[in-house]
């Protein structure tokens, strides 16, 4: 048994458990890299990540073999509605309960093979069940929260102020012909506020309310009962949320990002393959000349909503790198749909499954970013300086594209979005487009990016924001 710490020695063994999404995937493990790389010198860190897998619901977790030296190491647990097709978002939830007796099995049988877990890590959606676990056996957890810092303040009002009753905020969300009406311009932290901004979840059936007391109830748990919330941002980025929300809560919160270590090998947690044939097609083409174009990972689009974005796109002239994730439009087939694209537009277009897109962002021939704007896309297109074109769909997305139009100033917005039953049609596509690509609006914005690119890149320098606020979490430990 080699890494079991010597005496005196600090030993930190740390158990992440991620939502099974993309968009949740990618940031918990970023930052398990991120604390290995700043934890060395300072004792024994390992990292145990779950990978959850599609099981029947009687599949029992096997336990892992253990590799002594490894610091990172992988280890498969069953979830069932994975092997479900669609499940509802109650349905995955529900599942996620269940792992809870599995998980305590597996932190024990870490500490009969002399490598007990000290800290579990786990997503702000996992609240239920894991901080049950980190309560029942004594460990601290640490959520981590995926999405912004005035997304967490936001929720923060609704669920523990009065400020903004959740009725007022689901009454405004119903309201969808409203959705252009001013919702508030007094929400300390938060920019002036329409109430198509506000976080909703209505092409889910109306799972809004089910979907804000889910997140409203995980969130008072985290913050009377976790030890620490880390979120993916900097104090630069989003000095007000940040500083209010360590002035009103009782949880510790820390802003220590921004991660955007690529994840690849041994730690990838990419859910599809990556179509690496774009990278060689960017190569080719002019410096900042490309749009990429995705809405990443479980965003869906109307066919007709589909039909004018491919005609705006090919009407604005513009070279193109486009991500027709399987599933994206309902009713149609991806790979004729793919083909047409192609042949509509000649050489100016590349048209893949999923890209790798932190390469992409980074890459100089990409000069916009048409996005859905997830929070882990917006934050990669802020790191690479790359002007963001937003097109929000739910959840957290409308909030993030106040921030980028109105707050940041680095990306631009359309008049109308598609959201309340009206479409986005080919003209306005075209002429956003072309505004960003080639306009005076764009070059300001892209300017603007081109600086808070600038301020992210120093956050992890000796003395930068990010640094400080994680070597006092890891002191915190
Ligand atoms: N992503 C990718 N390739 C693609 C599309 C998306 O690697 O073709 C990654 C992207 O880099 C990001 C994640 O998938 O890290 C999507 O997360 P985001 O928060 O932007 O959106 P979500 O999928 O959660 O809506």
């Amino acid at each position: 048994m080699a890494t079991r710490a010597t005496e005196g020695e600090r030993y930190l063994h740390v158990l992440a458990v991620p939502l099974p999404v993309q968009g949740h995937l990618n940031p918990l493990m970023r930052f398990c890299k991120l604390l290995l790389k700043h934890h060395q010198n300072r004792g024994s860190l390992r990292v145990t990540f779950l990978d959850f897998y599609p099981s029947n619901d009687s599949a029992e977790p096997s336990f892992p073999e253990f590799h002594h030296d490894c610091l990172l190491q992988r280890v498969r647990f069953p979830l069932s509605s994975l092997s479900q097709k669609s499940p509802s978002l109650a349905t995955f939830f529900d599942s996620l309960l269940c792992i809870q007796s599995g998980l305590e099995q597996l932190i024990q049988s870490f500490s009969s093979h002399g490598v007990p877990i000290t800290c579990l890590l786990t997503d702000f959606l996992t609240t239920f069940p894991t901080q049950d676990v980190a309560d029942k056996l004594g460990i601290n957890r640490i959520a981590l929260f995926p999405c912004s810092a005035a997304q967490l303040l936001l929720i923060n009002y609704v669920a523990l102020r009065d400020t903004l009753s959740m009725e007022t905020v689901m009454d405004a969300i119903k309201s969808t012909e409203r959705g252009d009406e001013l919702f508030s311009d007094s929400v300390a932290g938060l920019p002036r506020l329409l109430i198509r901004d506000l976080p909703h979840y209505k092409h889910v059936v109306d799972e809004t309310r089910r979907v804000w007391k889910f997140i409203n109830r995980s969130w008072e748990a985290c913050n009377s009962r976790a030890h620490a919330v880390v979120i993916n941002t900097f104090e630069e980025l989003e000095p007000s949320p940040c500083s209010l929300l360590s002035q009103d809560c009782d949880v510790p919160v820390y802003d220590v990002g921004l991660w955007i270590e690529i994840l690849t090998g041994d730690t990838s947690t990419s859910m599809h393959e990556e179509d690496e044939r774009c990278i060689g097609w960017l190569d080719q083409q002019p410096t900042s000349s490309v749009l990429y174009i995705s809405f990443g990972s479980t965003t869906k689009i109307s066919k007709p909503q589909f039909e004018a974005l491919m005609q705006g796109v090919i009407d604005s002239q513009q070279r193109f790198l486009w991500v027709m994730r399987p599933g994206l439009v309902d009713d149609i087939d991806c790979c004729s749909a793919s083909k047409e694209i192609i042949s509509r537009s000649g050489k100016r277009g590349f048209v893949v499954d999923w890209a790798p897109q932190l390469r992409v962002l980074s890459h100089s021939s990409v000069g916009g970013f048409l996005s859905h704007c997830g929070w882990n896309s917006t934050i990669e297109s802020i790191a690479n300086g790359v002007p963001i074109l937003c097109w929000p769909y739910f959840a957290d997305q409308p909030l993030n594209a106040r921030f980028i139009v109105d707050v940041w100033r680095v990306g631009l917005e359309f008049k109308h979005t598609g959201e309340d039953g009206y479409l986005i049609e080919s003209h306005e596509i075209e002429t956003v487009i072309r505004s960003l690509m080639e306009g005076k609006e764009g070059s300001f914005v892209r300017e603007n990016a081109h600086e808070l690119k600038q301020k992210s890149s120093r956050c992890f320098d000796s003395s930068g924001s990010s640094l400080l606020k994680l070597t006092a979490l890891i002191n915190d430990l």
